[in-house]
């Protein structure tokens, strides 16, 4: 399909940073075909705040609509085995919004625009064609590191965000739509009790929170009406800094995975898309050839992420050791630990 004199661009993954680069291309008469191995909707594992998107992203993706009803999230509290150990006011507020109400919504946008959307398509990951671009998530790998998620009501918050941090494992809470919480955590496998016949998903969430002993959040997630529904999980999620791939595009956590308790894998992804959107219109409208709109986009990511990757992946280790912790909260009991610069080198 060639729409005028443009070529066409193929983005293989429908997640936010594959949508977001379809819509803007498309509004920019750029022909778009995206491939996603599953549907839409669908609950996918995310703590569901977004931090530090900036203005600008928003604006070059014009994601303004879509994210207008978001929650604005101005203070995380944080927990260490169940107390409270510090409140940080976030320099910016984090947006709270559902990934199943977000792809949707970016899904219907691109549609709306013109873009082909082709679900179920699981296309191979090797290079592929020009004008191909890499949007499919996390690249594979083994790790003992899994995620869990579930959407509950009636489960107040002591802050806009929560964060516990426990022993190989954190949780996250964070307010979404429609008075909902969303309980997201990153867990090491461990052997916990085997679960009951038929027992529930969200039950083996529950047994992750006692064996870890976040038994204070589990009582609290039990008190509240959970949606079985919203459950899921993912397994082998590494943060291993993933050799760079000079002969593609590779945009979102198939570029880069930032750890998740920065909340700012939604944000990179969503940036990330906007780094592609110059380079891949120029190339669609023939004004350059595609190894230097590879050479261009691969630059201007490390440019912008290299930084942010290195100090993120630096601190999680702090976040996941209990002896660790320990220092963690000694730091900022006597204000020594600097939120807000530390904040800003991850972010
Ligand atoms: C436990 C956990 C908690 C997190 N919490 C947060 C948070 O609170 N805030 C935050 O900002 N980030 C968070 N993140 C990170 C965030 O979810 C990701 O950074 C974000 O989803 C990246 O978007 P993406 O579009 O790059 O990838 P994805 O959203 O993973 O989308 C990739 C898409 O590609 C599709 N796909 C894969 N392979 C193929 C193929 N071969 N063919 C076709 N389609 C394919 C997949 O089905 C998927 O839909 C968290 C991550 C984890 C693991």
């Amino acid at each position: 399909m060639i729409q005028g004199d443009s070529q066409p661009v193929e983005i293989v993954g429908g997640g936010l940073a594959g949508l977001a680069l379809g819509l803007a291309l498309r509004r920019r008469q750029v022909p778009v075909t995206v491939f996603e191995a599953h549907d839409f909707p669908r609950h996918r594992v995310c703590g569901e705040f977004i931090a530090a998107l900036d203005a600008s992203t928003i604006a070059r993706l014009d994601l303004a609509p879509i994210l207008e009803d978001a929650l604005r999230h101005r203070e995380v509290v944080w927990y260490r085995q169940g107390r409270p150990m510090q409140t940080q006011r976030l320099p910016a507020p984090a947006l709270g919004i559902s990934r199943h109400r977000l792809d949707a919504r970016l899904a219907e946008a691109f549609v709306a625009a013109g873009g082909e959307l082709r679900e179920r398509a699981r296309i191979a990951l090797d290079a592929g064609p020009e004008g191909r671009v890499f949007a499919a998530g996390r690249r594979p790998r083994s790790s003992r590191w899994f995620g869990l998620k579930v959407h509950a009501r009636r489960l107040p918050l002591g802050g806009d965000l929560e964060v516990h941090l426990a022993e190989q494992a954190y949780v996250g809470l964070s307010s979404i739509e429609d008075a909902k919480v969303n309980i997201c955590g990153l867990f090491a496998r461990r052997p916990i009790s085997p679960d009951g016949p038929g027992s529930p998903g969200s039950d083996l969430l529950l047994r992750y929170l006692e064996a870890t002993g976040l038994t204070d959040l589990a009582r609290r997630l039990r008190g509240a009406d959970v949606d079985e529904a919203s459950f899921c999980a993912v397994a082998g999620v590494s943060f291993e800094i993933a050799p760079p791939r000079p002969d593609r595009i590779c945009i979102g956590d198939c570029f880069a995975v930032t750890p998740p308790y920065t909340g700012n894998g939604m944000a990179m992804a969503l940036q990330s898309a906007a780094v592609a959107l110059d380079p891949l219109t120029a190339w669609s409208q023939g004004r350059a050839p595609w190894p230097d709109t590879v050479a261009t986009v691969n630059r201007n990511l490390h440019r912008r992420f290299r930084l942010r990757l290195a100090a993120a992946n630096l601190l999680h280790p702090y976040l996941l050791d209990p002896r660790r912790q320990r220092w963690l909260v000694l730091a900022s009991r006597t204000r020594l630990l600097p939120f807000r610069p530390l904040y800003q080198l991850t972010h």
